[in-house]
């Protein structure tokens, strides 16, 4: 199968294209580079841009593309709460652009990276995908906005979609050589992992006033190898007129002081933490129920456990401490 994988040059999309070709299929990276990160890349590369529609049916066209991997997107849900227009564009108008390049290609089978992010403040956890959706970021409803297009294209074009729902992605390839490389950075392990580097003095908590066990927001965080398995079975999977929704995590959720202190015992290092007020857009509590993943797909994780991530994680971020650069 040839895999086009848009943002496949990010971190998530690194770890998919490795993934790809171990299962024997073709990655072909569609990725304008304004996140991403060429040295990650043991694939052919497009520089372009997804709202490019001429370019995506190049793309599509040329490189006989089976299916597509949709991953370029912009990811902070605190950012968007202050420039939801950006959102918009970059993810809902975009990932129109896409649909429509993929319709008139006849490439009749996307994945589509989505997020825990639709959910909002979900009533009960651990999450199932028949949950309300009910963002309260435009992240998330920029995200939602794909999927109801999905449902759409599926029904009048026979095409076939399964999308992802993300929880917190974390770790590295535990071969050590691609990883997060994100600037800024934004997410938790990664900043907390900077103080240890000696790149930050302390790691601030977002909020302690939650309602939850120790005040701080909890999240399921998963192995980014794991997830990408995941696209691999999703992609095999996709039937015409299809449209399946899978949340992808591990089933347990970490508060961020819990968070820290296991990094506290990988790295050794004491983490000095101050604690700041909460960030706009965050629910305190996501924590997903990845049974149909599970059941459907056959998805089986190899890294669940914490500890296990933040090793892999540390293993990138200190042998590589300025990342790819
Ligand atoms: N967080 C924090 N300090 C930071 C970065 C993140 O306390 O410097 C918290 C954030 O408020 C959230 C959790 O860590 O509760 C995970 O945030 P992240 O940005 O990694 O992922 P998100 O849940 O937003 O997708």
């Amino acid at each position: 199968m040839k895999v086009l994988l848009t943002g496949g040059a990010g971190y998530i999309g690194s770890h998919v294209v490795r993934a790809v070709r171990g299962a024997g299929h073709t990655p072909i990276v569609y990725d304008n580079l304004s996140k991403g990160h060429a040295e990650s890349l043991e694939a052919d590369l497009i520089v372009a841009d997804v709202s490019d529609g001429a370019a995506l049916r190049v793309a599509l066209e040329e490189n006989e593309i089976d299916a597509v991997i949709h991953f370029a997107a912009f990811i902070e849900a605190g950012e968007s709460v202050g420039e939801p227009g950006r959102y918009f564009r970059n993810n809902t108008v975009a990932g129109l652009t896409l649909l429509e390049a993929m319709r008139e290609t006849n490439v009749k089978r996307l994945v589509f990276s989505s997020t825990a992010a639709v959910y909002g403040q979900p009533p009960v956890v651990p999450i199932e995908e028949d949950s309300p959706l009910v963002p309260i970021n435009p992240y998330g409803s920029s995200k939602l906005c794909v999927e109801y297009m999905l449902r759409a294209y599926a029904q009048a074009y026979g095409m076939g979609f399964v999308a992802l729902r993300y929880f917190n992605v974390a770790g590295a390839d535990p071969a050590g050589d691609i990883g997060e490389d994100h600037t800024p950075e934004t997410h938790l392990i990664p900043l907390v992992l900077q103080v240890p580097l000696g790149k930050r003095e302390h790691i601030t908590i977002f909020g302690q006033d939650y309602d939850t066990p120790d005040g701080t927001c909890i999240r399921d965080y998963i192995h980014v190898s794991d997830l990408a398995d995941a696209h691999v079975l999703a992609a095999g999977a996709i039937e015409p007129g299809m449209v399946k929704v899978y949340n992808l995590g591990n089933g347990e959720g970490f508060s961020v002081k819990q968070v820290i202190e296991t990094c506290r015992t990988v790295t050794g290092h004491s983490i000095p933490v101050v604690i700041g007020s909460r960030r706009a857009g965050d629910p305190a509590r996501l924590v997903a129920s990845s049974a149909r993943a599970m059941r459907e797909l056959g998805w089986r994780t190899k890294f669940p456990r914490l500890e296990e991530i933040v090793t892999h994680a540390w293993r990138w971020h200190s042998n590589h401490p300025s990342g790819y650069a």
